[in-house]
């Protein structure tokens, strides 16, 4: 049985509080000292356990018999979890509705950026992606732009009232990237950084989390555990393709991890079919594919001039094959009882 306790000043201090399950006859042993507390395995009846969790506000049971991620794990009947991304009507990610994430792959210009809102916010998308830290794996490529990219990320949320996500790559700008963002993305390159998972974790904004593209299904649920163990609950996973042998695709798309995740996790999933694809002649089957096989959602790069894109032109749609996507992807949820969240009212409803 593990228990986790949390370090806060009111809480019990863990020596105290081992003591106090041994003198009761347990054995315990603590498995991990991360900052969110500290995990306490108990060996010894159940009930004088759940007796010291009630008596402790900081103290809960994770899992009565330990798996591997007794915070991300699905139990019985348990429903997906919603993640709320808060901003003018709460964006709700792993409810009935379908969320749809769109933007360009990088911030560019503040023209670009605004009109890529505008467009995708017409078009029903409900957030806007755009990275402003570039995992590139050229040094010599265009890496971003930075600092001054998060304010036009902001004018853009401004304009039309769409939340923000992008990437954060780098464990030391957790706190600058999220008094903009109001979802922090970790790359698929970065799934299994584990200092940035953990800083991460701190924050409170929710963590989209790509699944790397050498990484499995289970290894992408133990990086959304370490989030969840450092803290924060509101983690989405998304699958975004892995390497194979294949190569008429950028990666490959494993449509067979949604619903493994679905079985898995109780976590909300998207899925990425620009970065799967690789070229945009086949992101719209991608996605449709992902919405059919029980994704709670979509994160697509739009730009509104792809053949002059900086990042990931080959793979990224125009407005108007955008709002074609889209409007498929609405008769595929409406075939599942799973309507499109449309973006907020109120900010942007000129566009
Ligand atoms: C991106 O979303 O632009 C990106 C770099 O994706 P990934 O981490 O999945 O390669
Ligand atoms: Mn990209």
């Amino acid at each position: 049985m593990l228990l986790q306790v949390k370090q806060q000043d009111t809480h019990p201090d863990v020596l105290d509080l081992r003591e106090e399950i041994e003198r009761l006859g347990h054995r315990t042993r603590v498995l991990a000292t991360p900052d969110a507390g500290a995990i306490v395995r108990c060996i010894g009846p159940e009930s004088v356990i759940y007796e010291i969790a009630d008596k402790h506000p900081g103290v809960r049971v994770l899992e009565p018999s330990p798996s591997p991620h007794p915070l991300a794990s699905r139990h019985s009947d348990q429903p997906t979890s919603q993640v709320i991304v808060p901003c003018a009507r709460p964006l709700r990610i792993g409810g009935t509705e379908l969320i749809v994430i769109a933007g360009p792959c990088s911030v560019e210009t503040r023209t670009q950026i605004v009109e890529a809102a505008v467009g995708v916010r017409a078009a029903g998308a409900a957030a806007l992606r755009g990275g402003v830290y570039k995992p590139r794996t050229s040094p010599y490529a265009f890496q971003g732009l930075g600092n001054e990219g998060l304010e036009y990320l902001a004018a853009a949320r401004s304009a039309t009232g769409l939340p923000i996500v992008t990437e954060v790559m780098d464990p030391r700008l957790v706190d600058r990237v999220a008094e903009t963002a109001d979802v922090l993305q970790i790359g698929a390159r970065n799934m299994q950084n584990y200092p940035l998972l953990d800083e991460v974790a701190r924050v409170q904004r929710p963590i989209l989390i790509k699944r790397g593209p050498s990484a499995t299904v289970e290894e992408l649920v133990l990086a959304a555990e370490r989030v969840m163990l450092g803290g924060n609950d509101s983690v989405i996973l998304c699958e975004r393709g892995i390497r194979t042998y294949e190569t008429s695709t950028r990666n490959t798309l494993d449509v067979s991890a949604i619903p493994v995740l679905r079985e898995r996790t109780h976590l909300p999933i998207l899925v990425d079919p620009s970065h799967a694809a690789g070229r945009r002649e086949f992101v719209e089957a991608l996605a449709l594919a992902g919405i059919a096989a029980g994704a709670d959602g979509l994160l697509i790069e739009v730009h509104p001039q792809p053949e002059t894109a900086l990042t990931d032109a080959g793979q990224s749609q125009d407005l108007r094959a955008f709002a074609d996507l889209m409007h498929r992807v609405t008769l595929v949820g409406q075939a599942l009882g799973r309507p499109i969240q449309r973006p907020s009212s109120g900010l942007g409803d000129a566009a």
